[in-house]
């Protein structure tokens, strides 16, 4: 993610979400039941009701049509899951007013219930191991759904877009719904036939249906739930390819008046960033790059898989390179939790300025940290946030961003090129598709370098004040 401006207020979030807990009833096993309940969330500290226990969701099968004039949602999403422990009743994040739900076939009771919880309890217990199909049907108004605090859905009667982080699933379809639960997808959404659908991936079909066209997209690689995307509206698309795959990117002709033109200009750059990370990273993880850009008013860009979003407005060369930056360091290798937010913005932010300077610029981006080192005060505040584990209401903090990436860059410094890049390069690679910690990546780190970072480490990511300028600490 990138910010402009950011109006939810993160700490009332876990204020509310924390409220939850409390109040939450106790999971009990019931006499002459076989199984055990699965927990209402999958253990993440800053948001502990986001994902469930007790299943791994392999693939979503959304269909979703949306109104734009009246703003209605109206849906069913096959999910297919795989159940981690024996279950005789587990969880689902969503918001909207579900209709019915069916676990492979047959009608489940179910319960929404707290901020955003569907409890679903199937009329057979399910197996550790086995797998399973649960189909949800729903319709709602996403606009006047509110989630610990957030209210995320952005459309107007022209255009849609469905984004953020780290919350926007559960504004349309039933999810898994944290980064640790990743799952192929398919995308079919219908609009009014003048409207065009742009998703994560590929697209597979487009269909006429009385007055309304279906977009089937397909996102074949493993993906947080909150990466899933889709727009719709009146966007110029403009295909090409890109490292072999298709590159597709949209502009909204809202968002200006020479859309087919500026949309190629952008594929353009998108594809110069991603060739220039590939040859430092290794492999461009996915089989579709591009990007869409909104005319909505919206204060930030987000890295959707494949598809990152801009807003029209602040849309530069160092917005893609943030973005693109982030499908190695955040969508291919996802945090294990959000404290570990750093491993996404950090790197992102580190590999932004590193495009900036190096590759276009020709410049030394240890002179640039050297600068900005200098150019904050001490007592700034900015020192005082511990990038390491910034606590939710710091999640996209400033200093996440902009000490994150001093951070990796004095690394950079401190064990040399070589040992960086290939700290990268197997980091990307050996966690494709997966997830990790900041404790996996300093221990990474460590190996890689063969020395003791301990305190180079505590420096950058844990001490609330700036680090000593030593060549320990990769400033000198
Ligand atoms: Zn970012």
């Amino acid at each position: 993610m990138t910010l402009r401006s950011r109006a939810v207020p993160a700490a009332l979030a876990l204020a509310l979400t924390a409220g939850l807990v409390g109040a939450a009833p106790a999971a009990q096993a019931r006499p002459g039941r076989v199984g055990t309940e699965g927990s209402a969330g999958i253990g993440d500290p800053y948001y502990p009701r986001d994902g469930n226990g007790g299943i791994d969701v392999l693939h979503y099968d959304v269909h979703d049509g949306y109104d734009l004039a009246s703003g209605r949602l109206r849906g069913r999403t096959a999910l297919d899951v795989r159940a981690t422990q024996d279950l005789t009743r587990f969880n689902l994040d969503f918001l909207l007013p579900v209709r019915s739900v069916r676990v492979d076939g047959r009608r489940a009771a179910f319960r929404q219930v707290g901020d955003h919880e569907l409890r679903i309890r199937p009329t057979v217990a399910l197996a550790a191991g086995s797998q399973f199909r649960v189909t949800v049907r729903y319709a709602g108004f996403p606009a006047r759904e509110r989630s610990g605090g957030e209210s995320n859905w952005l459309a107007d009667r022209s255009e849609v877009v469905a984004m953020n982080e780290p919350h926007m699933a559960t504004w349309w379809f039933p999810a898994n719904d944290h980064p640790r639960d990743k799952a192929s997808f398919d995308f079919h959404i219908s609009v009014p036939r003048a409207q065009t659908v742009i998703a994560n991936g590929v697209l597979v079909s487009r269909k006429k249906r009385g007055g309304a066209r279906v977009y089937h997209w397909r996102a074949t690689e493993p993906m947080a739930p909150y990466l899933a995307f889709f727009a719709a509206g009146p966007f110029a698309v403009e295909r090409s390819s890109c490292l072999g795959v298709p590159n597709v990117f949209a502009v909204s002709r809202r968002a200006n008046n020479a859309p087919s033109r500026v949309a190629e200009e952008w594929a353009a750059d998108t594809c110069a960033v991603a060739t220039a990370y590939s040859a430092v990273l290794g492999p461009y993880p996915f089989g579709a790059l591009g990007g869409v850009v909104t005319s909505l008013q919206v204060g930030f860009a987000l890295e959707n898989q494949t598809r990152p979003t801009y807003p029209v407005l602040g849309m530069t060369p160092g917005l893609i390179a943030h973005e693109v930056a982030h499908q190695w360091f955040g969508d291919s290798v996802s945090v294990n939790g959000w404290r570990d937010i750093w491993l996404n913005e950090g790197f992102a932010q580190f590999l932004q300025t590193y495009y900036l300077t190096e590759v276009v610029g020709g410049r030394s981006m240890q002179g640039w940290l050297q600068d900005t080192y200098n150019g904050t005060a001490t007592d700034d505040t900015f020192w005082q946030i511990a990038i390491g584990d910034p606590g939710p209401d710091h999640l996209f903090a400033g200093a996440v961003y902009t000490r994150g990436s001093m951070a990796v860059q004095a690394l950079r410094h401190r064990i040399g090129e070589t040992a960086f890049w290939t700290l990268l390069r197997t980091w990307v690679e050996q966690r494709r598709y997966g997830n990790g910690s900041v404790a996996d990546f300093t221990a990474l780190a460590t190996s890689v370098s063969g020395q003791d970072l301990t305190g180079f480490f505590d420096a950058w990511l844990t001490a609330p004040r700036p680090p000593a300028r030593t060549a320990d600490n990769g400033l000198l």
